[in-house]
């Protein structure tokens, strides 16, 4: 479904991502951990298209297509979905003016009727409850005054009512409390299908504790420098980075 050769990318004439090799299968949950500051925030902005992010080297295809062809939107309408760890407040826009444009953008991309707005709300009530995020959050800004956990949740509904093909939270977990950590872990593992994969960006093994990953890969200044199953999480959460170091260098 996904697959990264030799990604090289830069940030303000800074490179950042040096060699990238990452390939995600369609069904897969992938987590990539790693210490502060090696790339894995800027991973999912190259994946999303962000300007001033330029890969100088290396490939991505998506689902067969080129993914560095196609812009912001074209992505998110061929099924990549990208959840920020500092979600975007967009005031004076509703959330479910925001949700409905970006359900019928998708639905038209993947030749679909839109949904007419009575079943668009039912969806719509359905994934807040299952994100267990109050449906009059629906009426409010996108985001505008919603606490970190609020957003996450919120983060969770587009993801249901956007039926994705490769799903990227970037610290999806990071600041939740425990119940809140629980329903994101519940709605990742209800989207789970043999047609959809996962890439749960994490510094902490706690969200893998529900997540039952099938790869962990370890990002250290840019590339990947280890990777295993969820054990090597657990071996993180011991030992930290530090045994890692030999392997960057
Ligand atoms: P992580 O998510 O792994 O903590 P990031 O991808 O956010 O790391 O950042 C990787 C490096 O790139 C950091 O050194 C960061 O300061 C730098 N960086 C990221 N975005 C920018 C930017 N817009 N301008 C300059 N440097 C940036
Ligand atoms: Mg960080
Ligand atoms: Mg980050």
């Amino acid at each position: 479904m996904l697959k990264i050769e030799n990604l090289h990318a830069r940030v303000e004439g800074k490179d950042i991502l040096r060699g990238l090799n990452l390939e995600v299968g369609a069904g897969e949950v992938h987590a990539i951990m790693g210490p502060n500051g090696s790339g894995k925030s800027t991973l999912g902005h190259v994946l999303a298209g962000r300007p001033g992010y330029e890969v100088t080297e290396g490939s991505i295809t998506f689902n067969g297509e080129n993914l560095l062809e196609l812009d912001t939107e074209e992505r998110s309408r061929a099924g990549l979905f990208l959840a920020f760890q500092y979600p975007v407040e967009i005031p004076g826009v509703s959330n479910m003016e925001f949700l409905k444009a970006s359900v019928d953008a998708v639905r038209e991309h993947r030749g679909l009727e839109a949904l007419d707005a009575v079943s668009f709300m039912k969806r719509a009530r359905e994934a807040s409850k299952a994100a267990n995020l109050p449906a009059d959050f629906l009426k409010r800004g996108v985001n505008e005054g919603f606490s970190g956990g609020e957003k996450k949740r919120n983060e969770l509904i587009q993801m249901m009512l956007l039926e994705p093909s490769l799903c990227l939270l970037d610290e999806t977990d990071s600041g939740l409390d425990i119940d809140a950590l629980q329903v994101v872990a519940q709605g990742v593992n209800a989207m789970r299908s043999d047609d959809r994969a996962f890439v749960l960006v994490t510094h902490y093994q706690r969200l893998l504790d529900f997540v039952e990953p099938d790869r962990v890969h370890v990002l250290a200044e840019g590339r990947i420098v280890r990777s295993g199953g969820k054990e090597l999480a657990l071996h993180l959460e011991d030992k930290g980075y530090a045994w890692l170091e030999d392997e960057v260098a």
